[in-house]
């Protein structure tokens, strides 16, 4: 390979909105098999917004909102900032921690409260109603988020917000396939929801419920078992998997630290800049060859 050509390569990468880190990067994408897709700002909008709210017997619409809403406004999760954006925030935080892959927790207006997924709550032995736990399970066969509320020993509702899938997304995926790559959906949510998203983009295989720290792991594993792997993710949460895949791309509209950990910075927000890039790879290194 010479580094004229590879040059040219990542000069015509940066032209389409693509940047390369280095020109040795392109090397690595030739014998990716297969693509890992994070969900939540990658193969969907990662915009939501707060569709329904129901509620345990004898809790109010109102202050839900009111404590929740004040405690996700400390938060920078998509599923936060729809919560808070229907938050009245007159209420007082006093505390705040994030659980990754789980939720937030803290004190508001001295109330110990929880906001995320029932096994947060679960934890704080705070269940789901049975009507409540129905409720859930149907928002997330329907390709919702759902998230549970609780504070004071008791779990108090259920918040439900969606997600789009973004309108480019299922070109890409058929365009990744053609190009002889097995998508695969990687996520934190559930398999309701990632199933759902999945049938919708045209993704066989799904590897849901991840906690963030695992993420590596999953790359890992396809690794161990001969896969040749390319990571694309946006969330802070990428950063590692991103690293560890043979050829990590972060979306552009991610944060800084899962462009730091990759290869390739895929500077327009839409998924089918990923099969430009391997196909801008592979050209280049078939011109050299
Ligand atoms: P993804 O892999 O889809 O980007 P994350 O790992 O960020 O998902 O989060 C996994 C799950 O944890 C979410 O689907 C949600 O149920 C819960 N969660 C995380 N952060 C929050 C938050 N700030 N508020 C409520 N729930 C949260
Ligand atoms: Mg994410």
């Amino acid at each position: 390979a010479t580094p004229t050509a590879l040059l040219v390569g990542t000069g015509r990468g940066a032209q389409m909105g693509i940047l390369i880190k280095g020109p040795e990067v392109l090397e690595s994408t030739r014998r990716i098999d297969t693509v890992v897709l994070d969900k939540t700002g990658t193969v969907t909008a990662g915009t939501m917004s707060l569709t329904a709210v129901h509620l345990a017997e004898g809790e109010s619409r109102e202050e839900v909102l009111r404590l929740a809403g004040a405690l996700e406004h400390a938060s920078e999760h998509p599923i936060a900032r729809a919560i808070a954006r229907e938050a009245r925030s007159d209420a007082t935080v006093e505390s705040f921690a994030n659980v990754e892959g789980l939720g937030v927790q803290g004190v508001v207006d001295g109330h110990a409260v929880l906001v995320g997924r029932p096994r947060l709550l679960a934890e704080w032995s705070q269940h789901l109603p049975a009507d409540l736990e129905r409720e859930l399970a149907d928002e997330q066969a329907e390709g919702r988020t759902a998230v549970a509320v609780g504070w004071d020993g008791r779990a108090r509702a259920v918040l439900v917000v969606a997600d789009v899938v973004k309108p480019t997304s299922k070109e890409a995926i058929e365009q990744l396939k053609a190009l002889g790559l097995t998508p695969v959906l990687l996520t934190g949510d559930n398999e309701a929801v990632a199933r759902s998203v999945a049938a919708e983009v045209g993704i066989d295989q799904v590897i849901a419920e991840v906690l963030p720290a695992d993420k590596v792991d999953v790359v890992k594993r396809l690794q161990s078992e001969g896969k040749v792997v390319a990571m694309v993710g946006d969330g802070v949460n990428d950063a590692a998997a991103l690293a560890q895949a043979d050829l990590g791309l972060a979306m552009g509209t991610g944060t800084d630290a899962a462009i730091e950990a990759s290869d390739l910075t895929l500077v327009r927000g839409d998924l089918k800049v990923a099969p430009d890039a391997i196909r801008l790879a592979r050209r280049t290194l078939k011109v050299i060859k």
